[in-house]
C-alpha cells in the first residue's frame, strides 16, 4: 500500500505566495516590514521558533540570536503575535503554556485561561427583556458579558520568573518596536478586520486602530499600533502590577461595564460586570500536564480547563487498540473519526473546570477505559452520532464480549470560534516552549480598550450559557470556561520528540491527533503531516472536513457511512521535530491562514 502522502500538494506549492510584495508607501524605512518569504520549514540547529506570522517569528529568533532561551523567545514571539495577529491573540485575552526543562526533564505548564468575573451569574447570556438567550452572533459574542479576566501577561509572567533569563521590560522589547514601527498588512490582516467591520464600527476605540477612515488598511500598507507599543512600555516600566493592580485594570473594567459604542450602531453590546478587584485577583494555575503513552511515545498535553490533553490522549489510546500503520488509509482514517467522535462524547460529559467540578483526568486517560470504549467502534460501519458518553468509573470490561450496549448519546453543538494561535520554540540548551493563546473568536468581543491598542476577549461564550445547565461547563464566579486548546510536547525515550500546537476551537484537538497519527502511524514527515488535508468528528451527524480530504478519501469513507460537511481551513498548526542528530525541524502551517513561519538559529 502506498503510504499516505498529503493530497494537497498543490496546496502547498502555494505556500510561498502567501509572501507579500513590499509596496513600501514613502517615508516607511522604518517600517518593520514582513519578510518577503515565509518559510513553512527550517532545519538546523541553536534554537528554533515557528508561529503563524513572520513578524513573530523574527522577534522569538532575534531573542535566541541574543542569547536568550526558548521561555524568553517565546514571551518575546507571543508579544508580537499581540501586535500582528491581534485578532487571534494579545494581553486581553488567555492561553496555555507548555515548558519542556532540558536539565530535569521536567515538563510543567502554566494555565493563564480567562476566569468568570466574581459577579457573573447563571443567566449572565440571558436578555433581561425577552428572557431568552442572547443570540450567538453578534450579541453573546459582541458584548461585555462574554469578556473574561484576562490571564495572558500574568502567564507571561509567570513564565519569566521559572524558566526566563530576560526580564519582562527585555522580552517585550521587539514587539514594543514591531508595533511602533509598524508592519506591511497582508491579506490576512485585512480580511480579518472585514470580517469583523460592523463589530468594529461599533466601537470607537477599535474603529479609530482598525477601521480608520472607514475601511481596514490595504494590504501592502504599513498598520503601526502605537497605543499598543505605549502599553507595552508602561509594562516594561512598571511590570504587570501596571495590568492586574493599575491603570490598565481600571479601563478594562469600564470597558466590560459601560462599552465604548458608537452612537450609530445597532448592535446591542451587553454589558459585563467585570470589576478591577476581579482583575487583581488574577491568578495563574500551574496544573500538572496530562500524560499518556502511545506506541512507545510520551504525549504531555493540558490539564483542565482545557479539554486538550485528556480528548487528545483518549483518542490516541483508543487508536492505540488499533495497528493503524498496516491498515489501508481510508480505515486507518475511519477509525481517526469514530475514535474521536468516542472521545468527544466523553468531553462533553465531563470536561470542565476542575477546581469547580470532578473531572475523572486518570480515568479518561486510562487504557482500560480506552478498551471499553473501543468495543464500541466498528472497524467496518461508522456508528450512528451522536454516540453517548462511556463511564469513566475504573471498573472496565475485560474482553468485548460484556460491553454493555449504549443509549443514543446527545451532541451539544459548541460555539467556540475558529481562532487562537499556537508557536512553537526551542533553545540551543534544549528547552522547549508549545504555547496556545486566543482572545476566543477571532476578534474576541470586537472591544478596544480605549488608548491602549488590544482586543478584549470574549472567552466565556465557551461555557455552556444555559442558565439550566448543571453540566461540568456550567457559569460560576470565579469558574474558567472549558477550553479545547492543546498544546503538547511528546517525548520518545525521555527525549523531546514532537512539539506541537494550533488554533481552530474544537478542532484544535483533532488537527493535533490526526497531525500525530500522520506522523507516528502513517508514515508521513513533519511538514507533510502538519500540510495533509483534514477532517474532525467532534460527535455530529457530519464529519466535517476541508474539501481536499473530501476530494481525496469521501468516496472511500462514504462506504464506510460517514458523511461530510465542508469546512475551510481545519487549525494552521506550528511545531518541532526533534531529530535523531541531534537537530531540529522547525515546521509552520504552509498555506492555511496565509501560512506561518518557522526558522532555526544555524540552518543546516
Ligand atoms: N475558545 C477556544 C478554546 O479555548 C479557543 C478559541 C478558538 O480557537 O476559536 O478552546
Amino acid at each position: 500500500m502506498s503510504r499516505s502522502r498529503p493530497r494537497i500538494g498543490a496546496l502547498v506549492a502555494l505556500a510561498a505566495s502567501g509572501a507579500l510584495g513590499l509596496s513600501m508607501a514613502a517615508g516607511t524605512a522604518q517600517a518593520d516590514p514582513r519578510p518577503e518569504d515565509k518559510n513553512p520549514t527550517a532545519t538546523g540547529v541553536g534554537g528554533a521558533v515557528s508561529s503563524v506570522d513572520p513578524s513573530a517569528t523574527a522577534a522569538g529568533m532575534e531573542v535566541l540570536r541574543k542569547g536568550g532561551n526558548a521561555t524568553d523567545a517565546a514571551v518575546a514571539t507571543a508579544a508580537a503575535l499581540g501586535v500582528s495577529e491581534p485578532f487571534s491573540t494579545g494581553i486581553g485575552g488567555g492561553g496555555f503554556f507548555m515548558h519542556y526543562d532540558a536539565d530535569t526533564g521536567e515538563i510543567q505548564t502554566i494555565d493563564g485561561r480567562e476566569e468568570a468575573p466574581s459577579g457573573i451569574t447563571k443567566d449572565a447570556f440571558v436578555d433581561p427583556e425577552t428572557g431568552e438567550l442572547y443570540p450567538f452572533s453578534p450579541e453573546r459574542v459582541t458584548s461585555g458579558v462574554a469578556v473574561g479576566v484576562p490571564g495572558t501577561l500574568a502567564t507571561w509572567e509567570t513564565a519569566l520568573d521559572r524558566w526566563g533569563s530576560r526580564s519582562m521590560a527585555k522580552a517585550l522589547k521587539p514587539a514594543t518596536q514591531l508595533a511602533r514601527r509598524g508592519f506591511v498588512v497582508d491579506e490576512t490582516f485585512r480580511e480579518q478586520i472585514l470580517d469583523n467591520e460592523e463589530r468594529f464600527a461599533a466601537f470607537g476605540p477599535s474603529s479609530e486602530l482598525y477601521l480608520p477612515g472607514g475601511d481596514a488598511p490595504a494590504v501592502g500598507s504599513i498598520f503601526r499600533n502605537r497605543d499598543l507599543a505605549h502599553t507595552y512600555s508602561l509594562i516594561a516600566r512598571q511590570g504587570t502590577d501596571a495590568f492586574y493592580h493599575g491603570p490598565l485594570a481600571e479601563e478594562i473594567a469600564s470597558t466590560v461595564q459601560d462599552p465604548p459604542v458608537t452612537e450609530d450602531t445597532d448592535l446591542p453590546v451587553p454589558p459585563g460586570s467585570m470589576t478591577a478587584s476581579d482583575i487583581a485577583d488574577y491568578e495563574v494555575r500551574t496544573p500538572d500536564p496530562t500524560v499518556s503513552d502511545y506506541r512507545g511515545h510520551d504525549v504531555y498535553g493540558m490539564e483542565p480547563p482545557s479539554s486538550g490533553g485528556t480528548t487528545v490522549g483518549e483518542i490516541l489510546n483508543i487508536l492505540e487498540q488499533y495497528d493503524l500503520g498496516s491498515m489501508p488509509e481510508d480505515q486507518a482514517l475511519h477509525h481517526y473519526l469514530e475514535a474521536s467522535a468516542l472521545a468527544y462524547a466523553d468531553r462533553e460529559a465531563y470536561s470542565g473546570d476542575s477546581e469547580f467540578v470532578d473531572v475523572p483526568i486518570e480515568q479518561l486517560l486510562s487504557d482500560g477505559f480506552a478498551k471499553e470504549r473501543s468495543c464500541l467502534l466498528d472497524p467496518t460501519r461508522a456508528a450512528d452520532k451522536p454516540v453517548a458518553a462511556g463511564e469513566p468509573d475504573g471498573d472496565y470490561v475485560e474482553s468485548c464480549d460484556q460491553a454493555p450496549d449504549t443509549p443514543a448519546g446527545t451532541s451539544a453543538q459548541d460555539d467556540e470560534g475558529l481562532s487562537t494561535t499556537h508557536l512553537t520554540v526551542s533553545d540551543r540548551w534544549g528547552n522547549v516552549v508549545s504555547y496556545t493563546s486566543t482572545i476566543e473568536q477571532t476578534g474576541g468581543s470586537g472591544m478596544v480598550v480605549p488608548d491602549r491598542g488590544f482586543l478584549l476577549n470574549n472567552e466565556l461564550t465557551d461555557f455552556t450559557v444555559d442558565p439550566e445547565d448543571t453540566g461540568p461547563n456550567s457559569i460560576a464566579p470565579g469558574k474558567r470556561p472549558r477550553s479545547s486548546m492543546a498544546p503538547t510536547i511528546v517525548l520518545k525515550d525521555g527525549e523531546p520528540f514532537l512539539a506541537l500546537g494550533s488554533p481552530g476551537g474544537s478542532t484544535i484537538i483533532t488537527t493535533v491527533t490526526q497531525t500525530l497519527m500522520n506522523r507516528i502511524d502513517l508514515g508521513m514527515d513533519m511538514e507533510s503531516a502538519v500540510a495533509a488535508s483534514r477532517a474532525t468528528q467532534r460527535n455530529r451527524s457530519t464529519v466535517s472536513a476541508e474539501p481536499e480530504f473530501t476530494a481525496a478519501y469521501g468516496d472511500a469513507l462514504a462506504g464506510y457511512g460517514h458523511e461530510f460537511s465542508a469546512f475551510p481551513d481545519i487549525g494552521a498548526l506550528t511545531g518541532i521535530e526533534f531529530l535523531p542528530d541531534g537537530s531540529t525541524k522547525a515546521v509552520a502551517e504552509p498555506v492555511r491562514r496565509g501560512g506561518g513561519d518557522a526558522r532555526v538559529v544555524d540552518p543546516r
